[in-house]
């Protein structure tokens, strides 16, 4: 017997996937124009699994106990640019930051980065500037959604077994990740 809870999460995010190619014969129409590729942003929603062989007081976990990361989407990507560090047009795009600081996750795992805007005195460059979250890999659906199976794994492991995460990117779009997270790496 093997119990499945699930917790939906929704939030506003934008992105830029800059490594996107397309081949004509398999979309609509042949288009190869790589949209994907510009400046955009989406309606995302995160479903969050986690999975128990047996119950303690009755359940997998208490719901409640997912509360942190609604913190942590609300605080960290919500209404947030995610862009790659490694993207060709990264420094064109943040070029005025000094910096990039490490976003640590209970102060132990690095999630992401945010750009030191200290020195930025104009603020509406700073508040632009603070839009942006920095991560190390181009992202996808598929990418972010393995990139929240590591996050949730890691806070949760005392707790509860992840055993996938969704990531809708619009209603019709979702990439899946399952899997079992071994240890405490960072992510990024
Ligand atoms: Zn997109």
């Amino acid at each position: 017997m093997v119990w499945d809870i699930s917790k939906e999460f929704n939030f506003c995010y934008g992105h830029r996937v800059w490594s996107q190619s397309l081949i004509g014969a398999f979309t609509e129409k042949g288009n190869t124009a790589c949209k994907c590729r510009h400046l955009h942003g989406h309606e995302g929603k995160v479903e969050v699994h986690l999975t128990s062989e047996y119950l303690e007081n009755g359940m997998v976990t208490d719901f409640l106990h997912l509360g942190w990361l609604k913190t942590f989407i609300d605080n960290t990507i919500d209404h947030k640019f995610i862009i790659d560090k490694n993207d060709p047009m990264f420094l064109h795009f943040v070029g005025a930051a000094k910096s990039i600081e490490p976003n640590l996750l209970d102060g132990l795992l690095k999630v992401g980065y945010s750009l030191d805007t200290s020195n930025i005195v104009n603020p509406h460059e700073k508040e632009i500037l603070d839009g942006f979250f920095i991560v190390d890999f181009v992202p996808t659906s598929e990418k972010l959604s393995e990139w929240m199976f590591n996050l949730v794994a890691f806070k949760m492991q005392r707790l509860a077994k992840v055993s996938r995460i969704d990531w809708w990117e619009t209603p019709k779009s979702r990439s899946t990740y399952i899997g079992w997270r071994q240890n405490q790496e960072a992510l990024i």
